[in-house]
């Protein structure tokens, strides 16, 4: 029996984790008291890591279909398969590759994909990014420079949070990594500040709360100008040092003029009156920090939503200053040097519907359209690595029915799911205790500046491949070097050329490949710490609160804050065509649970044992107006599909509105995940519509479906 430190995988709050190992076993697993980030928090997901490591239906040995059925085959086996298979396009656009959301949750995913998206050569990417938060992106791009300069709430320096269509208290942040958030909005409360939660649902943020604002569902936007409106007319605004960093001040006054509290409060079902002293209470605070996630970014006005929370930020004087939206640096990054070359999006557009290319992919809402589309480029072959985009893609019958039509599709991933039960051939990635563990992404979105390293807890058995050969050989295949090309040259080249720019000549420490790439990183970076630093400190290394970073982070060519960027001021006639929508009967909304996160943790039993999950949430009144009743069936349904779900009544969710979680949808034939069988659930993306979409992100509108319920 022995203790090991990790970091958890499967969330973005990177909590530090104590092990118990007996033999090859995970045995207990408890929040690490000693690290410097997460301080022994630990959530069920967590906790359960040992489950999941351990589960029986994940896969040890590649498969390949034959004649319908799925058998063991070597690698060697496999990689030739996909190579032949694969090299026979002799257009890369035919093949298209999707990168689920676990990619960047292992190291080897976040220093590869990008090789591999190269490698490939296709026009034809797709990620997790557009149904989640690519608005965030587009609008930091257009703003800052960079679509990876994305401010996050300092809030352990905080007194006042205005946080819209995020549920922390289940999440652990998003878009932001705050292990024991709900401990830290407690500790903001404790010292004398406040927060405020706007959602259509009292989640249990929302319900711990200083003050709860439902709004109708997709409405954020309408808020967060006027928000902008009230700051203006109200004579609050006040950048503060930023003053001489920002250009566009007067650009968003005009833009957001014909939002007044008056004209939006009807529409978004928040009263003019809160409105105006939310936006008092904005400008009026010490230190102040308005965030915004899921609900903001997955609805028809994504970006220009994204766009305002940063805007609210800046002329409150709260960007980059301790207590607002500040810009972590993380210990792999460099400084920047104040200017670049800005953002851009449209380079190239998707062959079907013209959707322009964002960070070099297209919307995933039209992966479907380009497999079913005849013509020169039709997508005829998919490699997915993690996700599950049969279950997580708007209109899923469609989707589902675009993967089964494909002539060849191989899958990177641990199990036999909804997804890669479509697959040719299935790579199954090593279970989280025999994978090293560097938060290369999470640390940009860190509340601390933190860096923490931890080897494999178990070494891998005999026979299994560990995730960057997997990478490598993926890449060497589609690069054209066959599939037993020598890695370690490859990488030794690699790892030559970035030294050569970097005008570096000693030699990068490590054990394996990504070991040296790190160390290189690492040196390199902001903070020159090594990898042995990281190695002699297995609890992490804290390197400080979060710091001012502007100028020295902006990548705009004109080295300012463009406040009011084009792309986006272009799209607020049509946020203001949306005022006047008239919106009548129910939508339907998503949410998150602290037990689990996208589909990838049902096969988990203490994670799904209990009280259902999957359930749809339905106010008192409508249930009693619609005939529903709690623990009976509703049926549900949108202009792409009919569903039969559970019914919750409670008073939780605002009227016209009801809600159900995503990921499940667990009874498709040819699966192997046993637990997630037993409790299936229903896909909520059986009613989500692949026609709608946010045009500046690409991003799926999965908040606010219009839907109609009645008893099943
Ligand atoms: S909050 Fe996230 S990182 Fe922390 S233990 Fe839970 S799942 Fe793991």
């Amino acid at each position: 029996m022995r203790t090991e430190y990790t970091t958890c995988p499967l969330c973005e709050a990177t909590c530090g984790l104590e092990l118990t190992i007996e033999g090859d076993r995970i045995t207990r697993v408890r929040g690490d008291r000693q690290d410097e980030f997460s301080k022994g928090f630990i959530c069920p997901k967590g906790a359960s890591l040992g489950q999941l490591d351990a589960d029986p239906d994940r896969l040890s040995a590649p498969l390949v279909k034959r004649d319908g059925e799925f058998v063991e085959v070597s690698w060697e086996e496999a990689f030739e398969i996909i190579d032949s298979r694969l090299n026979a396009f002799e257009d890369r656009n035919q093949i298209a590759i999707y990168l689920g959301n676990p990619v960047v949750h292992s190291l080897a995913g976040s220093f590869y994909a990008g090789p591999l998206r190269k490698a490939l050569r296709s026009r034809n990417v797709f990620t997790a990014s557009t149904v989640d938060q690519m608005p965030k992106h587009v609008s930091c791009g257009h703003m800052y420079g960079s679509i990876f300069s994305i401010p996050v709430p300092d809030i352990d320096r905080t007194d006042f949070m205005l946080i819209l269509g995020a549920d922390p208290f289940s999440s652990n942040g998003s878009l932001w990594t705050v292990p024991d958030a709900p401990g830290r909005l407690k500790a903001l409360q404790k010292r004398g500040g406040s927060f405020v939660v706007v959602d259509p649902r009292r989640s249990r943020t929302a319900a711990a709360a200083d003050q709860h604002v439902p709004i109708r569902p997709g409405t954020d936007v309408f808020l967060l100008l006027a928000l902008i409106n009230e700051l203006f007319a109200s004579s609050l605004v006040s950048l503060g040092r930023l003053e001489e960093h920002v250009v566009g001040v007067e650009d968003v006054r005009a833009l957001v003029s014909p939002f007044t509290p008056e004209a939006v409060a009807s529409r978004c079902e928040v009263p003019a009156d809160v409105i105006r002293s939310l936006a008092q209470r904005l400008a009026s605070a010490e230190r102040a920090v308005v965030y915004g996630r899921i609900g903001t970014t997955t609805v028809d006005y994504g970006t220009v939503g994204s766009w305002a929370v940063d805007v609210l930020n800046v002329l409150t004087g709260n960007l980059d200053r301790p207590g607002g939206a500040m810009f972590p640096l993380p210990a792999h990054s460099r400084r920047g040097s104040g200017t670049g070359r800005g953002f851009t999006t449209g380079r190239w557009t998707s062959r079907v519907r013209g959707y322009p290319e964002i960070m070099g992919e297209f919307p995933a809402v039209t992966l479907a359209d380009e497999i079913e589309t005849p013509g020169q480029g039709q997508v005829r072959a998919l490699i997915t690595v993690g996700g599950n985009p049969a279950l997580s893609l708007p209109n899923s019958t469609r989707m589902e029915a675009a993967l089964s039509s494909l002539d060849f599709m191989v899958s990177v991933d641990p199990y036999l799911n909804e997804t890669t039960r479509h697959a040719d051939v299935i790579l199954p990635t090593p279970p989280p205790s025999r994978r090293v563990h560097y938060d290369l992404a999470f640390f940009n979105n860190s509340v601390r500046n933190v860096a923490k390293y931890s080897r494999a807890v178990i070494p891998l058995e005999d026979g299994r491949l560990d995730e960057t050969d997997i990478f490598f050989r993926l890449i060497t295949i589609l690069s054209g070097m066959g599939p037993s090309a020598d890695l370690d040259a490859l990488a030794s080249m690699q790892l030559a050329a970035l030294k050569e720019k970097a005008g570096v000549t000693w030699e990068p420490f490590g054990e394996t490949r990504e070991e040296r790439l790190l160390d290189f990183k690492l040196r390199t970076g902001a903070y020159g710490i090594s990898l042995q630093q990281l190695l002699d400190n297995p609890h992490g290394i804290d390197l400080g609160p979060l710091c001012e970073r502007i100028p020295e982070i902006l990548r705009t060519p004109s080295g300012k804050i463009e406040l009011a960027p084009p792309a986006i001021a272009a799209d607020v006639p049509r946020v203001l065509a949306g005022l006047s929508t008239v919106e009548e009967g129910m939508v339907l909304v998503g949410r998150r649970h602290l037990r689990t996160n996208n589909s990838w943790m049902h096969n988990v039993p203490t994670l799904v044992k209990g009280k259902q999950l999957c359930t749809l949430l339905v106010n008192t009144s409508d249930a009693r107006e619609l005939g529903l009743t709690d623990g009976g069936q509703a049926q549900v349904s949108s202009r792409v599909g009919k569903i039969e779900v559970t019914v919750e009544v409670t008073d939780d969710i605002s009227r016209g509105v009801v809600s159900m979680p995503h990921g499940w949808g667990h009874d498709q034939p040819g699966t192997r995940t046993t637990v997630a069988r037993e409790h299936a659930g229903v896909n909520v993306n059986l009613l989500t519509d692949d026609l709608r979409l946010d045009p500046l992100s690409g991003t799926a509108v999965l908040n606010g479906t219009r839907v109609q319920v009645m008893p099943a």
